[in-house]
């Protein structure tokens, strides 16, 4: 796939006139960052490197799943250090700490922002090793856009499925999970045809496979202390933009986060906003002399459930264009006059199209989580049914859900006699993650 490579993957501009360019290359954003912070410096790269210790930790492993016995305790073999690495840093938080380290308000709340953008949470509710991954994935090997549009990712995965034999039935939507004796066997479609399996493995969240398609009186203890740890994070409200190019300064980023006056309004619905302008690195996605903005906010369902179709379609259109006259005092000035498309869709826009609970982001900690002990894995306890995606091990976010992917298969593999496998050590390490999860 043609790619172009982002110079940066985002710029902050922050309470405080506080300004900062994430750029791709890591020695020069801690540069940037020390510049702004010099009394942090030792801080600053204490915290960063922390991350890297972990980050690098998590790439030296062969990554596969974490509940298959025989590969964990040979990666242990393998990769002591690293493994023992993960392991301390598993049930801790980055804002604890980045807290170690740093001491400067101001700084704590930027890494508050770094986290946010992630996890939809501060630093303290954000598990140190989610925040790793993301923080040096951005610096190694830096972001890359597919030419065309990021559209191209999910086409590329889809023939790749197709060369290595799969099908995939596009608009099927699954209402059921076929269980015979508690064991999960297939599924049904709306339009009432099934299929059967060895296994089924449910990408949906874990409110929708548990709280729609799986049929069951009594709800399982295991997703019972999901939801005791989890709830829903708040959906979105999306904003997308023709515009005139000349509104864009020369040299404009292709990726911003604003949050104007007030920290405390980084996690508060419509309180912080997030910018992308593809348009910027590949020009051929826009007419020539326009640019396409994706923006959007937090927002949660219950804002826009019950209106009437009018109040409904009014209320986009003014929360829009609140939006829109934030962007156009802090960075775009002149940004109303230049649209020339306009789209906007709310929280129910989101549950509509990515069939997602409430139109969810993902899970969020409840309280103050204990790192990322009490995230489910991928099996579930209804036999031959697994979960993947950000409801699972390691939470949100494309690179986590990538990697919860990559344990499914093998944990499935395993269990279908394709990867080599130990009945007694399975239950046996199965057992004690289970007994993990509920000390979370
Ligand atoms: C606006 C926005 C911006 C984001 N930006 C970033 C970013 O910059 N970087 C980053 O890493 N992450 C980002 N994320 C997060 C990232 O997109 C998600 O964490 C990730 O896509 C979750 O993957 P998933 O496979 O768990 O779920 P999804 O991507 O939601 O996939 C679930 C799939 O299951 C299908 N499905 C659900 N229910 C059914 C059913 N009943 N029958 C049939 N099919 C069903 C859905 O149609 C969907 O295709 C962003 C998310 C949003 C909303």
């Amino acid at each position: 796939m043609e790619v172009i490579p982002d110079p940066s993957t985002v710029h902050f501009h922050l309470p405080g006139d506080l300004s900062v360019l994430v750029h791709r290359e890591y020695n020069d954003f801690v540069k940037e960052l020390i510049n702004k912070f010099p009394h942090e410096k030792e801080g600053i790269l204490k915290f960063y490197g922390i991350c890297w210790k972990i980050f690098n930790s998590l790439n030296s492993l062969e990554l596969k799943s974490l509940e298959e016995p025989l590969y964990l305790f040979g990666q242990f073999f393998k990769k002591p250090l690293e493994c023992l690495t993960l392991a301390y840093y598993l049930p801790q938080n980055a804002g604890d700490i980045a807290r170690k380290f740093i001491k400067d308000q101001q700084l704590l709340s930027f890494i508050d922002a770094e986290c946010f953008i992630v996890s939809t949470v501060n630093a303290l509710q954000t598990p140190m090793i989610n925040a790793s991954m993301v923080l040096c994935d951005r610096h190694f090997g830096g972001i890359n856009y597919p030419v065309g549009g990021v559209g191209g990712i999910a086409v590329s995965l889809a023939n790749g499925l197709v060369e290595k034999g799969s099908e995939i039935r596009y608009r099927a939507n699954v209402t059921n999970v076929i269980l015979e004796h508690g064991k999960a066997v297939g599924v049904r479609l709306s339009n009432g045809k099934e299929f059967f399996a060895k296994t089924v493995i449910s990408n949906a969240t874990r409110w929708d496979t548990f709280g729609k398609l799986v049929k069951i009186e009594e709800f399982p203890e295991e997703e019972k202390n999901f939801q005791k740890n989890y709830v829903k994070a708040p959906s979105f409200l999306s904003i997308h933009l023709g515009v005139k190019a000349s509104v864009l300064p020369a040299g404009t980023d292709c990726h911003h986060f604003l949050l104007e006056d007030d920290w405390s309004n980084l996690e508060n619905p419509y309180g912080s906003i997030f910018l992308s302008i593809p348009t910027v690195l590949d020009p051929s996605l826009a007419p020539e002399g326009h640019h396409i903005l994706h923006i959007f906010t937090t927002a949660g369902i219950e804002d826009w459930e019950g209106l009437p179709r009018k109040d409904y379609e009014q209320k986009k259109e003014l929360v829009a264009n609140e939006i829109i006259r934030r962007l156009e005092k802090k960075l775009f000035p002149g940004l109303k006059d230049s649209i020339v498309l306009k789209e906007v869709g709310s929280p129910k826009t989101h549950r509509r199209f990515l069939a997602r609970n409430d139109g969810t982001y993902g899970p969020m900690p409840r309280g103050k989580p204990k790192g990322l002990l009490a995230m489910p894995f991928n099996t579930t306890s209804i036999d031959g049914l697994y979960c993947v995606g950000d409801s699972c091990f390691p939470g949100q976010g494309v690179i986590a859900v990538a990697f919860s992917g990559v344990m499914c298969a093998h944990r499935v593999a395993a269990d279908i006699d394709i990867e080599q496998r130990s009945p007694i050590l399975d239950t046996g390490l199965l057992g004690v993650l289970r007994w993990f999860r509920t000390l979370a």
